[in-house]
């Protein structure tokens, strides 16, 4: 049985192990909480509550603690866990940000797991970085996320034609770093960048439909082939799901997903102005669609899977 005492470190290990994809939902606003934790409950299956350092300070999550008390409030444990989604060392204005002081915060509200983001540093200075905080969040037995090359989409102003940054391969993950990375660092779980893009937090652009993103399987399997750890795809809304199948296939064991549902709330609130509880039914309609359609391939982790794995 998972019990809340199954640490989150040995659920992905054995995702990984298993080739089983652990989603990460994005709470952008404090009543997106009940309808993403409700519906995991509902279609028996696992995945993340996650919260951004943008979720907080460009939309509505309020702070880490109004995140987790209300995530702690709901008691649905066996379905979820609540993850600290990116901490950037800098942030997407340029801002250096106390990210010592927040991942602390994080520890004391007994999030599940950390994600320190130091993509915006050099390689030594992400390294050091990233070792510092391994070393500390692994005294309270809490694994950590790195970033390694530029997951692109946060920063303002436009991102270049989808296709020019494919072909050209700006900011991907490169294959001799990653293995170096992992390496000096120690941490638990890499996001790469293969061709997946954040979607916009700012600007006009954030209301609108995020592009169609593909994923360079042959590059990713050049860096699971060298990681060996649980690899993580950030920008999971609005990835062709073919790319993403193959994805699963190859290393990839958490997917992060924020764009789509938050969208969901956002319009629903447009459209029917105050009123959150056809907000949250939106959210929930959302969540739906995503679990249905991934449960097909059978690579979404249905719950009788997630036992399973933790059996062995
Ligand atoms: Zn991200």
């Amino acid at each position: 049985m998972i019990e809340e005492k199954t640490p989150l470190s040995e659920i992905m290990r054995q995702a990984y192990r298993q080739g089983i994809l652990i989603p990460a939902f994005n709470v952008a606003y404090i009543p997106m909480i009940k309808p993403i934790v409700e519906s995991l409950k509902k279609h028996c299956t696992f995945g993340l509550l996650e919260v951004s350092r943008p979720d907080v300070e460009k939309f509505g999550a309020g702070s880490f603690q109004e995140v987790a008390e209300k995530y702690y409030a709901l008691g649905e444990r066996i379905f979820t866990r609540l993850h600290l989604d990116h901490i950037p060392v800098i942030d997407e204005d340029g801002e250096k940000v106390d990210w010592e002081h927040l991942i602390q915060v994080a520890l004391d509200l007994k999030y599940d797991s950390v994600m320190i983001d130091g993509s915006r540093l050099t390689l030594e200075e992400n390294i050091s970085v990233t070792r510092k905080v391994v070393e500390f969040t692994h005294s309270y037995n809490v694994p950590v996320e790195a970033e390694l090359g530029a997951v692109l989409g946060h920063e303002k102003g436009p991102l270049p034609p989808y296709e020019e940054l494919f072909s050209s391969k700006k900011g991907f993950t490169g294959v001799r770093e990653a293995e170096r990375f992992i390496e000096e660092t120690g941490v638990d779980w890499l996001s790469v960048a293969i061709g997946n893009i954040h979607g916009a937090i700012s600007g006009a652009a954030k209301d609108k439909k995020k592009v169609s993103a593909r994923l360079d399987i042959e590059h990713l399997k050049r860096l699971a082939e060298v990681t060996k750890i649980p690899l993580v795809l950030h920008g999971g809304s609005g990835i062709k799901r073919s790319c993403l199948m193959d994805a699963i296939r190859n290393g990839i064991s958490k997917i992060n997903i924020g764009t789509s549902i938050r969208q969901a709330y956002e319009f629903s609130l447009r459209d029917y102005p105050h009123d959150i509880t056809t907000a949250q039914a939106k959210v929930a309609q959302e969540m739906e669609r995503l679990i249905k359609e991934y449960e097909v391939e059978g690579s979404w982790p249905t719950f009788q899977e997630i036992l399973e794995i933790l059996r062995k």
